[in-house]
């Protein structure tokens, strides 16, 4: 049963269009569960009524003629109370609605289950057949489970189906819509790049290439060079190999013969296709088929197919390396996951929003963008990047959904949300000289966080107090190896100097979780949970030993170094943690060096860590919150996940009183306590923080103004009325809303994300 719900759901997932997608459907279920009828009815949001869009067995003319309003008939009723329904005489049902013409007057018994997605329904599945009788348990069971594992699918399809217009088309300015997650605000309107990592087939974007003859050229010199490859292996591996052995190598060859693979790919780049698309458009519709076969020898050819794919893949790569990537004017980058990397390629007055198909609102991606104020969109998992190379786009960073040819209407609203957008931002800048004060002369540190070198430029030039956050991962991440201590030494200059004598709080490495590095990769099932920050760390104290030494370095003269410890959970791992920065800076006295030992602070990011701040902070200089993971550990919701994206509130009571209660506890140790996760950098969520007790904001550089502006825009008493309104609330979704309310009753709605998901 598992095979062949396997089967069904990776032929359904090959199919080229919706229509193909429910024909799959019908006839794969038909005959699994060997029923005379199977059909399926999906909701047309348009019509608000439920349209028979595939049938085996009923009349086949009457597909796209059959539709029932919301609870008409027993389809509807399925729908409306989304669950099954098993009946051994349909006819008898109090809803059973009879169209004529369907033939469903000749079957009696019915079973319908409801396919539902992210907790919509988007249609039913039904079963019937002409004997009076009670689809059994198993059978009830497998429709369920089909129909559970098919409405991704057929989500995905209805959403793509969209966009598979040739763009001249009518149909082409349709508006396509995506749903992903809001990851930066901000709006933006440009020209697709859809960008693959290396190697990667399946994500190489379909691309009209201007000269066929020169792309045939490139990809038959690429084939001849794994012919070349293929061979070589096959000789000096002929001594080892018994004769049926070294035949495989034959057939890598045969397959690709101009008969074969190849001649496939040829054909496609004749018709205009650029080689990569064409390559992975055969590869791909191989690996379908050879992986739906029976024999599990032939099946695992599907693996040759890939192999090979890629292999010629690398070499048509290897041709244009080093040959710069065209970036239009707006463009807007689109990945299967956006890298720091990435974010360096594109020119910055090129670059006007990010899409990426994984990931989610705070996922390190979505805070870099926040960081350089591009707006982006996260975990749009049905986006079909393969098919959006050069397409016009919208994103709604706002919202976090991206439009595929845009019409003339909805291109007019969003062009005016980003010229108000565009104001607002103009008219805060203004403030960079104005001190971040209340209204009642209450003063309130604001200071930056910050990644890339570009960021302490944009910092200073916003007036910002300080840096809270230096997140050493990044400028690891865009490395091919860990750095030297000299060349950390140097990066870590770039942020000290600018900011003298201003503080700047250096983290030491947080890897794990959803930031890697390409060569230290960690493989874990539960990588939250897992080795990360400080437990990476302290396993290898030549890592952090290093990196010490070249912070202090950095510092000489400067005097403005803070360090801070990452995702620690218990008072060892701050010893231990310690004890290596005093062993690091007593190295470089006895060395010699004039340094000032700095302050040491760690993270509270875990629920451990929340009520054992008094304790932390007996041990250190300060304490800053990383609200961002604490938030992820108390809600039990991965940051990273678009999945459960919406269960990610950021003003969720628990929340709000781990907040307060760290606040108060650290202060009891006279410690100051700052807080460095988006958060801070929210106007809404600064005057909470504010009103709390932090002594410190630490934000992107980007929303700064925004923060101030709502710093200067309120009085303390005004903050701690909000404060005490909403610590007395418990719906997350509530206080978000009078946070908004108070904002726009003082005068301040302007800091609100404008609505956009309404549409024009
Ligand atoms: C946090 O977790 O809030 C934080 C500031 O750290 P990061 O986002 O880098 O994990
Ligand atoms: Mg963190």
């Amino acid at each position: 049963m598992l095979d062949m719900l396997r089967k069904i759901v990776q032929q359904v997932n090959a199919a080229k269009s919706l229509d193909a997608a429910l024909d799959i459907i019908v006839k794969r279920i038909q005959q699994a569960m060997n029923t005379q009828v199977c059909s399926v009815y999906l909701l047309d949001p348009a019509s608000q009524q439920y349209v028979m869009m595939a049938t085996e067995g009923l009349n086949p003319k009457m597909v796209g003629q059959v539709s029932l309003a919301l609870s008409e008939g027993v389809v509807g009723k399925v729908a409306a109370r989304a669950e099954p329904i098993n009946l051994e005489d349909a006819s008898k049902h109090p809803s059973y609605y009879y169209v004529a013409g369907s033939g469903e007057e000749n079957f009696t018994s019915f079973l319908g289950v409801p396919i539902i997605h992210q907790r919509k329904v988007l249609g039913v599945l039904v079963v019937q057949e002409q004997r009076q009788r009670h689809f059994n348990e198993s059978e009830e069971a497998f429709l369920v489970t089909m129909s559970a594992q098919l409405a991704g699918v057929i989500a995905h399809a209805e959403v793509t189906g969209g966009v598979t217009v040739t763009p001249d088309s009518d149909k082409a300015r349709s508006d396509a819509k995506f749903d992903g997650v809001a990851g930066a605000p901000g709006v933006a309107i440009g020209t697709a790049v859809v960008i693959a990592p290396p190697a990667d087939l399946d994500g190489v974007p379909d691309q009209q290439s201007e000269a066929p003859e020169l792309e045939l050229q490139r990809f038959e010199e690429a084939l001849e060079q794994v012919r070349h490859d293929i061979r070589v292996v096959g000789r000096s591996l002929a001594k080892r190999l018994k004769g049926e052995e070294q035949a495989l190598f034959d057939v890598y060859l045969r397959m690709l013969d101009d008969n074969a693979l190849a001649g496939e790919v040829m054909e496609l780049i004749g018709q205009g296709q650029w080689a990569p698309g064409a390559l992975r458009q055969v590869v791909q519709s191989h690996v379908q088929k050879f992986s739906l076969m029976e024999d599990p020898y032939l099946r695992e050819r599907a693996t040759d197919i890939k192999d090979l794919g890629r292999r010629v893949l690398a070499y048509l790569q290897k041709q244009t390396a080093g040959r710069p990537t065209q970036y239009p004017d707006n463009t807007i980058v689109v990945a299967e996951e956006i890298t720091p990397a990435m974010l360096g390629e594109v020119p910055t007055d090129k670059l006007v929003g990010l899409v990426s198909v994984m990931g989610s609102g705070n996922s390190h991606a979505a805070i870099l963008a926040r960081s350089m104020g591009i707006p982006t969109v996260m975990g749009a998992v049905d986006f079909p990047t393969t098919q959006m190379h050069g397409r016009e786009l919208i994103l709604d960073g706002f919202s976090g959904r991206i439009f595929a040819n845009p019409s003339s209407e909805l291109l007019h609203f969003y062009d005016d949300i980003l010229r108000n957008e565009q104001q607002l931002t103009a008219g805060l800048e203004a403030l960079k000289d104005q001190p971040s004060v209340t209204q009642d002369g209450y003063k309130m540190p604001l200071w930056v966080n910050t990644g890339l070198v570009t960021d302490v430029a944009l910092s200073l030039d916003k007036g910002a107090e300080g840096i809270g956050l230096y997140r050493t991962e990044v400028p690891f991440m865009i490395k091919e190896f860990f750095p030297s201590e000299v060349e950390q030494k140097k990066s870590y200059r770039k942020q000290l100097e600018p900011f003298a004598p201003r503080p700047v709080t250096m983290r030491t490495l947080d890897i794990g979780g959803d930031k890697s590095l390409p060569y230290f990769p960690i493989v874990e099932d539960n990588p939250f949970l897992g080795w990360r920050g400080i437990r990476v760390t302290l396993d290898h104290p030549e890592i952090f030993l290093v990196q010490v030494r070249a912070m202090l370095l950095a510092s000489e003269g400067l005097d403005n170094l803070r360090i801070m410890l990452p995702m620690v959970s218990n008072v060892m791992e701050i010893d231990e943690g310690v004890a290596l920065i005093n062993q690091a800076f007593a190295e470089l006295m006895d060395e010699g060096h004039q340094i000032l030992q700095p302050e040491v602070g760690v993270m509270v990011e875990v629920p451990a860590a929340v009520y054992q701040v008094r304790a932390f902070a007996r041990r250190v200089d300060f304490i800053s919150v990383g609200s961002n993971d604490l938030t992820q550990y108390l809600l039990a919701v991965d940051r990273n996940n678009p999945r459960v994206a919406g269960l990610y509130y950021s003003f969720h009571p628990a929340v709000l009183q781990a907040l307060q209660g760290i606040v108060s506890e650290a202060h009891k140790e006279q410690v100051q306590v700052s807080i460095c996760g988006e958060m801070a950098g929210d106007p809404g969520g600064a005057l909470l923080l504010m009103a709390m007790g932090y002594d410190v904001l630490s934000m992107n550089a980007t929303n700064l103004p925004r923060v101030k502006s709502a710093i200067r825009g309120v009085s303390m008493p005004q903050a701690r009325t909000l404060l005490d309104t909403v610590m007395a609330m418990e719906d997350p979704e509530a206080i978000q809303a009078e946070i908004n309310d108070t904002l726009h009753r003082v005068g301040l709605g302007r800091l609100t994300r404008p609505v956009t998901h309404d549409g024009p």
